[in-house]
Order: structure tokens, then sequence, then C-alpha cells
């Protein structure tokens, strides 16, 4: 039988949102908000659509949409981009890496990428003809030691895949990586994919670190963020990436002929609720509320925190109570207990034996209440 990427099924995040559906289970497993978003965004939208935005958006994206990326972005991190030639928006995250990848990777090529690693990360490279070059980073800390990341480099090194904050450990990088990056990557036609889709998600005063603020990072960086993360609105499926022209030129070509473009009512709309700062800039202590009730509530279960710094995830291990592996753990937790998670093994190409799990936090008080009040009971 034929098959492009064996080994490769449905997604952990639609087989557990699946099982979660079939037992009535709390879904604290893919992550998405259990809310609405904003009701003066969706008039936005609405409005779009009723003044004619119904035919297709530029390829590149809807003009004021780049604007607007491009003025936030450098205002945040003290960087250039020109909105025209640097900025594209994107049908989501998901697309904007599977195009990255694309239009960067060929047949040989080998990439870099930490696990727990996203799980779209892998499987395209290999669909490419590309490699994967895996570093493990471990619990409780996820630290990268840089010394071991240099001896993954070859001269077939074609691209590093980082993600800060981290999906779906929630850690960050700090300015002792930053740093050690740019060293590795000094005097190399290294490029780097930088998934920062959580950049507004940062805890305790801390600082998003995205490769913008560092010229020697920028230009050999493809920078991807999602509006679905920034309005609470997984669903629309909307992004965009941020590159130098050189690279964003190839991202362009692969671009065009995967979506063409993205749909426009989104792009006016979102772009219209965007000009006022308000609605967004206060994501972090919005997320930190959730996070900090959903950690003191955990604290009470059988599991074990692990640090959260970012992101909507929190990750628990249970390694000092049981020998179960985490995919069974997991769904043990549907089926006997009615909370859906995410077994962390899912996003490691080898076995592991951590025992860690992860739980979305972007919910209501209620369901974050509810869904400790079962894992109580273990
Ligand atoms: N990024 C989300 C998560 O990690 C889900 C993405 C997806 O389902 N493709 O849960």
């Amino acid at each position: 039988t034929y098959s492009k990427l064996p080994g490769t099924s449905d997604s952990i995040f639609t087989v557990m949102s699946q099982l979660a559906t079939e037992h009535q289970a709390i879904n604290l497993s893919q992550g998405f908000p259990d809310y609405e978003c904003d009701p003066k965004l969706i008039n936005f939208v609405a409005q779009a659509m009723q003044n004619g935005h119904n035919q297709y958006a530029p390829m590149t994206g809807a003009p004021a949409l780049r604007e607007w990326v491009a003025e936030k972005v450098n205002t945040l991190y003290g960087s250039d981009y020109h909105a025209d030639k640097e900025v594209t928006i994107t049908a989501g995250g998901t697309e904007a890496i599977f195009s990255t990848l694309s239009a960067c990777i060929n047949a040989g090529d080998e990439v870099i990428i930490f696990e727990p690693a996203y799980d779209s990360y892998a499987p395209t490279v290999r669909m490419l003809g590309g490699l994967v070059k895996s570093y493990e980073m471990a619990p409780p800390e996820y630290d990268i030691d840089w010394e071991m990341v240099k001896k993954l480099f070859t001269a077939s090194t074609k691209m590093i895949i980082l993600n800060s904050p981290h999906n779906p450990t929630g850690k960050i990088l700090t300015e002792t990586d930053i740093q050690a990056l740019i060293k590795l990557t000094k005097n190399t036609d290294v490029l780097i994919l930088s998934d920062e889709v959580y950049e507004h998600l940062i805890y305790d005063g801390e600082q998003h670190r995205s490769l913008a603020i560092y010229p020697e990072l920028r230009e050999r960086a493809i920078i991807i963020a999602s509006f679905g993360k920034l309005l609470h609105a997984t669903g629309w499926k909307t992004g965009y990436c941020l590159a130098p022209e050189y690279l964003m030129k190839e991202f362009r070509k692969v671009h065009q002929f995967n979506v063409f473009s993205v749909n426009t009512p989104m792009q006016i709309g979102i772009a219209n609720y965007l000009k006022n700062p308000e609605t967004y800039l206060n994501l972090s202590s919005f997320f930190q509320q959730k996070r900090d009730l959903f950690r003191s509530l955990l604290a009470e279960t059988k599991f074990k925190l692990l640090p959260c710094k970012g992101s909507y995830f929190q990750c628990v291990s249970y390694e000092h109570f049981s020998e179960e592996d985490d995919t069974v753990m997991a769904k043990r937790l549907i089926t006997d207990f009615g909370v859906a998670s995410i077994p962390v093994s899912a996003f490691y190409t080898r076995n592991t034996d951590h025992r860690v799990l992860r739980f979305c936090f972007a919910k209501k008080q209620d369901t974050l209440e509810k869904s400790v009040e079962r894992l109580m009971k273990l």
C-alpha cells in the first residue's frame, strides 16, 4: 500500500479532541479557548463582509493588516520590517511553517529541531526529503546545552527550528540561549524558523525575546506568529510571517501555490479591530490569571507541576506515582475521570519515558475548576 508518510497518522490533537467528545470529557487537550472572542471583533469582520470585502485579498495579505504587523513588530522589537516586502499574512501558523519549510528544504538537507516539538515540524521536513536531527530536552527544566547542539551541526545543516514561548513546555528562550545561537550560526548559511505564535503569552514580567530584536538572527530568520492566539479565535486560521526580503521572496513563491491568499473579510476585520492596542496588550495578564488559578488548583492533586513561563499550556509529571505510559494515562484520564490532556511523548520522535501530560488553560474559570475537581479523584 502507498504511503508518503508512513508512521504519521491523525495528529495527537485530533485524536485526543475526538476522544474527549466521544466520552464527553472536559477538553484540555488541543490548545484553544472555550470562551468567545470579543463581540467587537466579530462586528468588524461582519462589517467587512457587508462592505464588500469578499473577493481575493492580495497574495501577500491585505495591506492594512501587513502595515499593522510591521508597525507592531517594529515598535515592540526595535526592528525595521518593511510591510510590503517582508510581511506576509498566512492561513495560520501551520501553513506558515509548511510554506517556510517547502521554500527552504531540499532533499538531503538537515534540520535541527528541539524536542518536545510541535507535531508538524518533523513530518513536514521528511515529506520534503529533509533529515530531522533532534535535540532532546528533558523535564523538569527542558534546558538546552548548546555545546551538544553544536555537535548536531554538519555541512548539510540547512535550518534550525526554534519555538519560544514553547509548546508544550511553556519554556522561553533566555538571553544566554540567544547569545549561544548567535555564536553558533555566525559565519554559516544556516536558516532559522522561529515559531513565536505564543509571543504575547508570557508571564511573571518576563520579556519575549523575538529573533526580530537581534540583527544577526533577523537576517537569517523566518518568524511565524498567530492571530488565533492573539484574538482568542484559533478557528479563523490566520497568522503571519516575517522574513528578510531575500527569504520572503522564496516564501511567497510557495505560499501563492499553497493557499494563494488568505480570506479577505477576516483580514480587513482584524486590521480595523487592532487599531485599538488595548485589544491585545493585556493578554499576558489575562492568561497569567488563568495560569495562576490552574496551578494553585492542580497543586492539590497528585501531579507534580512543571514550570510554565509562557504559552497557554501547563505540563505536569506523574512519574513519582505511576509507571504508566503517558498515552495510556491520557486516555485513562478521559475515560475514567473525564478530563482530556495531551501526552507529551507525542512531541518526541524517539520513545521517551518522561511521563508528562500537557493541559491547556485557555479556559473559563469554571472549566478549570471542574476539571481539577475531577483530577482530585485520581
Ligand atoms: N497548536 C495547538 C496545540 O498545540 C493545536 C494545533 C492543532 O490542532 N493543529 O494544541
